[in-house]
């Protein structure tokens, strides 16, 4: 089954925080304090988030469950309804940003839902857009003894986008701020955030780090792996600024060329691109087109 949740084996992370994988879609994480048994994301309908719930209460046992949305996006926060809200068996509290919540209540979003609907018959029918129930805008702590879930903005894939540090442990829960091979800029303005939001991280000094799109052993390298992808991407799409690329190429124009930056280059060597292409690659590509346009933005 695409969708299947399961519980991947300890990998030598802290074993109070529990990595569920939804089929290979999203990685997500449930975090046991003394206090708390923390759900990180929500995954994608009722039947992923009703699983991960119930690994959060197998290992949970007494300890009150509370959820978290690191952003809005389909894999990450469509499984709310399974946790909050009347068609929910217990009502769990849903944190995440203010921005996360306006997301799940915009006009966009539902218009989301019904493509991907439309797109995948049986996928998403029992999904109710439900925003989450606590709400903050800068940082959050959640104080559950043993550990401190700081909780603080990380915009730039997506401008409601929150990360979680515990630093007890030195551990970062970076969500979609961080993936490998790249992440995404949800827009050329954002696309500074989104290299912020990696400085942010960084300079947190992780000892360990976990990614809802990366492989669990990548750890707080991948931060410096994503920089690196930025600082390169910029220094390509200057250079083919000053000889003349347009800020705005046409549609259909030869991206990778026009910059010097193909694709193969942008995926660190211990990946397999090819197998990544798929995503990846028009993403590499929309990257390009964001930078030239926020670099060269002035420019007719
Ligand atoms: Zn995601």
């Amino acid at each position: 089954m695409a969708d299947e949740v399961t519980l991947r084996p300890n990998g030598g992370w802290d074993p109070r925080i529990l990595v569920c994988a939804c089929g290979d879609l999203v990685d997500v994480f449930v975090v046991l304090t003394e206090r708390y048994a923390v759900i990180v994301d929500t995954l994608i309908n009722r039947a992923t988030a009703s699983a991960l719930l119930a690994i959060a209460r197998e290992h949970g046992g007494r300890r009150q469950l509370l959820a978290i949305n690191t952003h809005a996006d389909w894999d990450h926060a469509w499984g709310n309804h399974a946790l909050a809200g009347a068609g929910a068996p217990e009502q769990v509290p849903i944190i995440a940003s203010r921005r996360c919540a306006q997301r799940l209540r915009a006009r966009e979003t539902r218009a989301e839902l019904a493509a991907k609907r439309a797109a995948e018959p049986g996928r998403f029918d029992d999904v109710l857009l439900t925003a989450p129930t606590l709400l903050f805008d800068e940082t959050l702590a959640i104080v559950g003894g043993d550990l401190t879930l700081q909780l603080f903005a990380t915009p730039g894939h997506t401008a409601d986008h929150i990360s979680v540090f515990i630093p007890q442990i030195g551990t970062l829960l970076a969500g979609d701020a961080a993936e490998l091979p790249f992440p995404f800029a949800a827009s050329a303005a954002a696309l500074p955030q989104l290299r912020q939001s990696l400085e942010r991280m960084q300079a947190l000094d992780p000892a360990a780090a976990l990614f809802c799109h990366a492989p669990v052993a990548a750890g707080p390298e991948v931060l410096k792996q994503n920089r690196a992808y930025f600082d390169t991407l910029e220094h390509h799409c200057r250079a083919a600024l000053a000889a003349g690329a347009p800020a705005r190429p046409p549609a259909g124009a030869d991206l990778e060329a026009l910059v010097g930056f193909p694709y193969a280059l942008a995926v660190p060597i211990d990946m397999d691109a090819d197998a990544l292409a798929g995503f990846y690659r028009p993403g590499h590509q929309a990257a390009i087109r964001m930078m030239l346009e926020h670099l060269g933005g002035g420019q007719p």
